[in-house]
């Protein structure tokens, strides 16, 4: 691959507030290639207007007039990555990338492409909530959700971006014939992409399949509410998809009698629209449990949709960059200690140059025991080759993102590039370098 390879690269951050929107620029000699991770919001930057995101869209276009645009990642369905392409309707790559559960003719209880690791299932397991049809309706679960929480809710905006986007998804699939498309699953290949993107090396990390993960589960405990291993509580909850149709059904329900439609549960029993001053507390405390519900439930899918995020680590000569998404600690687990080649997967891992932070700085999307411990180019401002990371977040949008405990550490151990640290007013991005070493 010696003197194919791209001999200069620059990542584009555009502050798009609690999102991710990321340009990796490749030059090769004859011919710049950019690569567009994501596209969405959730939360506009402060002061921004109802425009910002089509200012955004018209920055990307004119970065992209001096290239071209070989490939899109859409990491996961989550509005706030992939909302706002339909922004960009003259995009055209030669190759979209997205994860398996998003391939738009799975069977709604699809466990994933590959082989598995040759273990059967023994029953219907589908521990992160992954199968398109678990999917989907979890995501229609969400909606209803929202409903019940209203729009001051501190998790009204994740319920909001845990529901389906047809337009988007739409957008996703028509930018390229669908043989172009790469739906890939952890310890595949992304055949496209490697094609467009000659002398990098591109690993796929995540999302694990069904198969994959189901392979290490041990059989979850029911009464886990002291467990303090978060993965087996999630497959607690989700193992069965039938699990968010019940859900979906009651929400939607709650819903409706909460904003005072749908039918009477005892249409024939006499009723009074007043409430006594004496049954008051009792109300109240009924419609809090009912918004706690509907916020735990959020959460956990808020959580099984970011499990969905494709990992790539991409190398260039001896320069590793680490994309992942909203990726959570569930993805990483299987990465980087239950999959087969997970040594060599936490060796490459340890050598990333630059680290796009996931889930915009939550508290488990850069796990302290497994991933954080493996970079091993962190240090003081004067080590040589240290770690460059990649924040892109808006504090005050999801609780306690980003996680104050690791900025502290992204600011003392690596260069940390924030889309929140000052820049001169009205530019939309931040530039930054990254160094190839041959
Ligand atoms: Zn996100």
């Amino acid at each position: 691959m010696a003197g194919k390879g791209p001999t200069n690269a620059k990542l584009w951050v555009y502050d798009v507030g609690f999102g991710d929107c990321l340009l990796l620029e490749l030059a090769y000699p004859h011919q710049t290639r950019f690569v567009l991770f994501d596209f969405g919001t959730k939360g506009l930057p402060p002061g921004a207007g109802p425009r910002h995101m089509q200012a955004v869209a018209d920055a990307i276009e004119g970065k992209l007039a001096e290239g071209e645009l070989v490939a899109v990642v859409a990491t996961h369905r989550h509005r706030d990555h992939i909302a706002s392409f339909p922004l960009l309707p003259k995009l055209a790559p030669r190759v979209v990338v997205q994860p398996w559960t998003d391939k738009p003719s799975a069977r709604r209880d699809w466990t994933g492409p590959g082989p598995g690791p040759g273990v059967r299932l023994r029953r219907h397991h589908d521990p992160l909530g992954f199968m398109p049809g678990t999917l989907a309706a979890a995501q229609s679960a969400s909606e209803h959700a929202f409903g019940l929480l209203g729009d001051d809710h501190p998790m009204a905006a994740a319920a909001k971006n845990n529901q389906e986007n047809p337009r988007a998804r739409a957008f996703l699939e028509k930018l390229c014939p669908a043989s172009r498309h790469d739906y890939v699953f952890a310890g595949g290949r992304a055949k496209n992409l490697e094609r467009c993107l000659p002398g990098v090396k591109i690993s796929v990390l995540g999302p694990p399949t069904v198969k994959q993960y189901a392979s290490t589960l041990r059989p979850p405990k029911r009464s886990s509410a002291d467990d303090d291993e978060h993965w087996l509580w999630l497959a607690g909850l989700t193992d069965e998809w039938a699990f968010w149709h019940r859900a979906e059904r009651a929400l939607a329900s709650a819903a409706e009698a909460h904003q005072g439609r749908g039918r009477p549960l005892f249409p024939r029993a006499p009723s009074r629209r007043a409430i006594p001053p004496e049954g008051r507390w009792l109300v109240e405390r009924m419609s809090r449990e009912r918004r706690d519900a509907a916020s735990a439930l959020v959460q956990v899918v808020d959580s099984a949709l970011n499990n969905t995020s494709v990992i790539l680590l991409l190398t260039i000569g001896k320069t590793r960059l680490l994309f992942s998404g909203d990726a959570e600690v569930e993805a990483w687990k299987w990465a980087l200690c239950d999959a087969p080649d997970h040594r060599q997967t936490r060796a490459a891992v340890g050598a990333t140059d630059l680290y796009k932070v996931g889930h915009h700085g939550s508290w488990n999307a850069t796990p302290r025991g497994t991933l954080w411990p493996a970079f091993g180019k962190k240090g003081g401002p004067g080590r040589r080759g240290r770690m460059v990371s990649v924040l892109s977040t808006k504090p005050g949008t999801h609780p306690s993102v980003p996680a104050p405990a690791l900025l502290r550490e992204l600011k003392q151990s690596t260069t940390l590039y924030s889309t929140r640290a000052r820049r001169p007013k009205g530019q939309l991005c931040i530039e930054v370098p990254i160094r190839l070493r041959k």
